[in-house]
């Protein structure tokens, strides 16, 4: 077992490079390397010990990457997950007939669609005014519906004074009340 001293090389785990580096052990509390000095960024902190030397923080790791290494594992053993072709997805699909995508248009799930630059894509998600369109290279989210005229389903906006006649008297004196305690603690205890 190597004895430390002070001015001697150590690894530790450098807090500034967040790597374990050779340090230059600055001060001991007897067998213990108190302060160390990175060889790398010259940085001068407390010294903890590289990581495998200490039980507990290791061994909770090691067991939650083992488990989560399991679950992943376990996860790949499943045949849910199939990967179907861009050609298979688009099979049975009315591609002769494919719009071509403009954002005034409006899409539906399973739609399939020509896009000038992506080539043929089909229409996955649908949220609000944008669809996500799997291309054969990649999946693009795309605006839909922005025809501006009277096509548009959803209302442009709710007017505001239907939320200011609303509970806007309610949430906030609670969000005012909560801020002032919250700043306090903050500037009392300063007992250094
Ligand atoms: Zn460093």
């Amino acid at each position: 077992m190597a004895t430390h001293k002070v001015g001697g090389e150590v690894d530790a785990p450098c807090t500034r490079c967040k790597l374990t580096l050779a340090h230059t052990i600055l001060a001991m509390v007897g067998p213990k390397i108190a302060r160390v000095r990175c060889n790398t960024c010259g940085g001068d902190h407390v010294y903890r010990s590289a990581p495998g030397t200490t039980d507990r923080p290791t061994a909770a790791a090691r067991s939650a990457s083992s488990a989560s290494r399991s679950s992943t594992s376990s996860r790949a053993e499943k045949p849910e997950k199939v990967v179907i072709s861009f050609e298979e997805q688009l099979s049975g699909k009315d591609i002769a007939n494919a719009p071509k995508y403009s954002p005034k248009d409006t899409y539906r799930v399973d739609q399939v669609i020509q896009h000038p630059t992506f080539g043929l894509g089909l229409v996955t998600i649908v949220r609000g005014d944008k669809v996500d369109i799997v291309f054969k290279s990649e999946t693009k989210t795309l605006v839909h519906g922005r025809g501006g005229g009277p096509t548009q389903e959803r209302p442009a906006f709710s007017p505001p004074s239907a939320r200011l006649a609303g509970p806007a008297d309610k949430p906030q004196p609670l969000s005012a009340a909560e801020d002032v305690p919250a700043t306090q603690p903050a500037s009392a205890p300063s007992e250094d």
